[in-house]
């Protein structure tokens, strides 16, 4: 870059969405100067997310619950089989359904209130290197068009799904079309919609590769969307799913916003630092690649992100070595279960619809013997494969 003013900081965060905005918080609480820079202009806005989040209990350590972005409590989850018949479970309270631009907003407003400095309408569009290590972003300020860069001791792609950090510092590439689900949701008005509970549609004939999701928002509200894996949706797109599916089930519902999104559906990386860089939240990888949920993820990353941060900003080491103990935490916390879901994710959504009616029967028994909350969903799921007439052995088939 020419012509250009350099600043310096202790750690540069690209992106202000959960990850980013968490993550300053907590390193600028800890006394580190810290620079966050969002390309939009508004956090959070435009809203690209289902916006079901997990519970109170869950997200209070990381903000306190606020009722100004708490929209409903979700009580219990559904999932409807392609023929429509479907296993339902109840766990009071097991998520809230939440305003996901008002959340954005109020961890980056604690974030600020700790000291990290937030820059909206700041794009970064490169990294530098010195010496083979990144040291810093080159950044395009769109409020008056001019560019600069930051020196940084550390930089963070808290990017997001379309984040640019992975892929320019070589930790990433591109995602294929088979990892990467096209998400489509609009927000509907009208009645019938659920109140407490999220409903699930699965089936090739519903969602190719991935499913339908309708979560309530209060107030004859509710979020209704798709994801479809673009290699099995062959013919038609994610909005002729949604669109046949809203016609069906709510033909009179008010159609008052339409978002789209990618959402990402692959294994973890195995790595997600290099010297002077770190990945967190979708960036990294760390949603869920069954559900594509990835707002507890996201803060869950950006808390172990910043254990390792402040250990190896104390010992003035940010090396790839240093870093690593980072991938080692967060292997260790959530790495075999996503791993796992990763698994169910090629299994489950590559059944024929007929095989997954009676992966779902099977899955309701199994669900209606079991009491209290569920634990582990891989391991319901997996009963319900092994249990489930001649589905093993195609999902033998499907995997080796
Ligand atoms: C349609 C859809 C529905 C979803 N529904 C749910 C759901 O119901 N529940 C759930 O848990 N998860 C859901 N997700 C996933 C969830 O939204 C993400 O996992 C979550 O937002 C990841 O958080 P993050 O902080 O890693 O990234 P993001 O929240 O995506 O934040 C990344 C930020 O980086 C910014 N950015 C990107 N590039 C640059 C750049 N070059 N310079 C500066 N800034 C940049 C972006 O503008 C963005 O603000 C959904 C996703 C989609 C697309």
């Amino acid at each position: 870059m020419t012509g250009t003013a350099i600043e310096k900081t202790d750690a540069v965060i690209v992106g202000c969405g959960v990850a980013g905005g968490l993550l300053a918080g907590r390193l600028a609480k800890d006394g580190y100067r810290v620079v966050v820079l969002e390309k939009r202009p508004e956090i959070g806005v435009p809203v690209r997310c289902g916006e079901a989040a997990g519970s109170r209990e869950e997200i209070s350590p990381f903000i306190p619950v606020d009722d100004r972005w708490v929209v409903a409590q979700i009580n219990a989850a559904r999932m409807y089989a392609p023929d429509e018949t479907f296993v339902e479970k109840r766990f009071p309270g097991v998520g809230l359904m939440i305003k996901r631009d008002r959340f954005d907003q109020a961890l980056a407003k604690q974030a600020s209130e700790w000291g990290a400095e937030i820059r909206t309408h700041h794009e970064v569009v490169a990294v530098a290197r010195e010496n083979g290590r990144i040291c810093g972003v080159a950044v395009i300020n769109h409020n008056d068009n001019t560019r600069y860069m930051i020196e940084a001791k550390v930089t963070v792609g808290a990017d997001g799904v379309e984040g640019c950090v992975g892929r320019l510092s070589g930790l990433t590439r591109h995602l294929k079309l088979k990892e990467i689900h096209a998400g489509l949701e609009y927000l509907l008005e009208g009645d019938g919609f659920p109140t407490d509970t999220i409903e699930i549609y699965v089936g090739r004939s519903v969602a190719p590769g991935g499913y339908v999701w309708v979560f309530p928002k209060g107030h004859r509200l509710a979020n209704v969307g798709v994801g479809v894996l673009p290699t099995m949706a062959k013919t038609d797109t994610a909005k002729t799913y949604l669109d046949r599916f809203v016609d069906k089930h709510f033909p009179n519902a008010k159609r008052k916003a339409l978002i789209a999104g990618g959402v990402s559906g692959t294994k973890p990386l195995k790595t997600m630092v290099d010297d002077g860089v770190l990945l967190v939240g979708e960036a990294a990888r760390h949603n869920n690649p069954f559900s594509g949920g990835g707002i507890m993820n996201a803060l869950e990353g950006a808390e172990e992100a910043h254990r390792v941060m402040v250990e190896a900003l104390k010992e003035n080491d940010l090396s790839r070595r240093s870093l690593q103990r980072y991938d080692k935490a967060w292997h260790k916390r959530n790495g075999r279960l996503i791993h796992k879901f990763a698994l169910l994710r090629e299994l489950f959504f590559k059944l024929e619809d007929d095989d997954m009616n009676k992966v779902i029967s099977v899955l309701g028994k199994i669900a209606a013997a079991q009491s209290g909350k569920i634990t582990d969903y891989t391991e319901l799921f997996g009963a319900a494969f092994k249990t489930t007439p001649g589905v093993l052995w195609k999902a033998r088939k499907m995997l080796w």
